[in-house]
């Protein structure tokens, strides 16, 4: 089913977002994890697209074994890094051969060590890019990327909305949003786009907080940000522990609680491969699904 579909009813939509393992084992491991996950039924689960492309071959093969062994909508992530418009469609190609209907298109970080993104020759600078030549190749839906607190490399998250808009208007089907923690941001930010003129679905990312250490990795990258009572929550365990686990998943459960009663049309939960985490996120929200 293609994300327009899935989004048109009034049921809220669950998504589940997982990385292609580097070894057998951490695929087999997937699969156990997964076991967690398929018992909620999500609408799809989508799979990243490693950094420079790294992942290529391992995000398509992890899109058809996930289809076939557990009969789940499952959706490519795709980039522009280091791609040539031949990549791409060679990309497009394979994934439709794949059976995939639907695909998520960004435009990816700059490779390590450099500060600038630098389209591959032949290749394209923008999402929005990406999303038209998508549209123009594919019947596929199409999801991008929102940043309820401004990309990392905008100054002005207003700016970033219009590019946000720009990507709508070359196709996107759907915006789902980078990780964050502070409600108020995400009310901010779907306030604009809907101003903007931005009406497609917007979902907002959750991460919930295992180990706080590792978040921090993540966020000082994204550009997300931590409020102060949520680390102080945490920091009153030591670090990796399960209370500190606990006071991540309580944290998480009281954040998608006040985003569903506040009208969003899902959740997209990005699992880091913890089934068994994101199991219980889902299970203490059964209320909604
Ligand atoms: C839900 C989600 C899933 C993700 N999955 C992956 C993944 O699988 N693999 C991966 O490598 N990364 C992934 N990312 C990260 C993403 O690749 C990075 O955030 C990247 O830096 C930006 O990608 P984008 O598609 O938002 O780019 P863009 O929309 O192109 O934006 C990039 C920057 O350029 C600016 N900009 C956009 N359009 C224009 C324009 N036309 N002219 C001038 N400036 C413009 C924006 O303000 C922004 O600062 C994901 C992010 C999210 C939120």
């Amino acid at each position: 089913m293609k994300f327009d579909q899935m989004y048109q009813s009034d049921e809220l939509v669950l998504s589940v977002e997982i990385f292609p393992p580097k070894t057998e084992k951490g695929v087999r491991l997937l699969f156990e994890e997964l076991e967690h996950i398929k018992r909620h039924q999500p609408a799809f689960i989508s799979v990243t697209y490693g950094a420079g492309g790294s992942t290529r071959q391992r995000t398509l093969d992890l899109v058809k074994a996930v289809r076939h062994r557990i009969d789940i909508e499952t959706v490519p992530h795709l980039t522009c890094v280091g791609a040539s418009q031949s990549d791409l469609s060679t990309f497009l190609d394979d994934a439709e051969a794949q059976g995939a209907e639907n695909i998520v298109a960004l435009r990816g970080d700059p490779p390590k060590g450099e500060t600038v993104f630098r389209p591959a020759a032949d290749g394209f600078g923008h999402a929005n890019e990406l999303v038209a030549f998508i549209r123009q190749r594919t019947d596929f839906g199409i999801a991008v990327a929102g940043y309820p607190e401004g990309h990392q490399e905008c100054k002005d998250w207003q700016k970033d909305i219009a590019y946000l808009k720009q990507k709508v208007d070359a196709g996107a089907d759907l915006v789902l949003t980078q990780l964050f923690y502070d409600n108020t941001a995400f009310f901010r930010f779907r306030e604009a786009a809907v101003q903007a003129g931005i009406h497609v679905p917007i979902v907002p990312g959750i991460l919930p907080i295992v180990k706080f250490k590792q978040v921090q990795r993540i966020t000082a990258l994204c550009g997300a940000t931590i409020p102060d009572q949520l680390t102080t929550r945490l920091i009153a365990y030591p670090d990796d522990s399960h209370d500190q686990k606990e006071a991540g998943l309580a944290y998480a459960v009281e954040q998608c609680q006040e985003l569903l009663d506040d009208d969003v049309p899902g959740l997209h939960i990005f699992s880091l491969n913890n089934g068994h985490i994101t199991s219980r996120l889902v299970n203490a929200l059964s209320d909604y699904f």
